[in-house]
């Protein structure tokens, strides 16, 4: 994955923000071989019907709308993709997306991810238009990154038509926005003032953190993060291990590590700013939490996933 910063990260990281810098200017990788893969999740080898779904669990469809974000964050589960123009979808293809969606009404809660579904907006305006059709879909979820990469971008008409539309479909079915967030130092004025524009398109709004080492691997700067998500609205929802990914080894923090983390933050935050902390289990289904340090005699080495496989961590 090529290094892209946005003009605004840019000024952020030639302020000073190191967390920003770690988290979007490409690292030498070391030479020496780890036994990370480029796909641990395996969401196109398993669980892809048809281009652009992975469809991993019954009621639940993932919908990646392209490969392309506004920024390139170095540690993406995506890191194989990310930038390439291969994940973009034809007119016919998102047909053949709807129509799958459309003929298993099991699925009734669809993500939208990517890349980015806010930075190619008119791809996801038509999906979006789409998908409100579909009786079945109960609940739209759109996964974006664009308030931290550029918080400017909310005043283009494309997206100020987008939340027209999660204005309305709001006001009849559930409409969740998540949003990636990992440090404090994201959670500018100008990055609130774009996050607000969409609250009031009346979407409840989520946070999703990873942990990364170097960047938030202390409780300080979570408790930071993680309140000042709340005095904002923004439900810290989960905090992922980071997926074993290769190409994004440096940032992998010692598990040990992030349960002794996740164990203070239980002390010392609200049950409400508190997010699920889970591993997304490589080769196998499902995102699992790990018990913390107040339960004792517990082996971690390995983990029962969602089909009741025993694997190694
Ligand atoms: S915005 Fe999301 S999909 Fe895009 S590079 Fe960052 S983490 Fe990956």
């Amino acid at each position: 994955m090529k290094e892209q910063i946005t003009p605004y990260l840019r000024t952020l990281i030639e302020k000073g923000s190191i967390p920003l810098r770690a988290q979007f200017k490409k690292k030498r990788q070391p030479k020496k071989e780890s036994n990370f893969t480029n796909d641990p999740l395996g969401e196109e080898e398993k669980y892809s019907p048809v281009k652009g779904l992975v469809h991993k669990f019954g009621n639940r469809a993932l919908w990646k709308v392209s490969y392309r974000c506004a920024a390139h964050c170095q540690f993406c589960t995506r890191f194989r993709q990310i930038g390439s123009d291969e994940g973009d979808l034809s007119s016919e293809d998102i047909q053949a997306c709807i129509e799958y969606i459309r003929t298993h009404p099991e699925i009734d809660d669809v993500i939208l991810s990517g890349g980015d579904p806010l930075f190619t907006v008119r791809d996801t305006l038509t999906i979006f238009e789409e998908l409100a059709k579909i009786d079945s879909v109960k609940v739209i979820r759109i996964g974006t990154r664009l308030p931290i990469h550029s918080p400017k971008s909310f005043h283009a008409k494309l997206l100020k038509e987008l939340m027209r539309k999660m204005r309305l479909y709001a006001r009849k079915k559930a409409l969740f926005v998540l949003i990636n967030i990992n440090h404090p130092d994201e959670l500018t004025k100008s990055v609130l003032r774009a996050i607000a524009t969409i609250q009031k398109t009346g979407a409840i709004i989520l946070s999703q953190t990873v942990f990364l080492k170097g960047v938030n691997d202390n409780v300080e700067t979570l408790e930071a993060l993680f309140t000042t998500l709340y005095h904002n609205k923004i439900l810290p929802y989960y905090i992922y291990r980071c997926d074993y990914v290769k190409g994004v080894e440096h940032f992998i923090v010692p598990f040990r590590k992030e349960r002794m983390i996740m164990t203070e933050l239980r002390k010392c935050l609200s049950g409400i700013a508190y997010p699920t902390y889970a591993i997304d289990v490589p080769g196998g289904r499902g995102k699992i939490p790990p018990p913390l340090h107040f339960w004792k005699g517990t082996v971690f080495r390995y983990v029962t996933d969602f089909d009741g496989n025993k694997l190694k961590i």
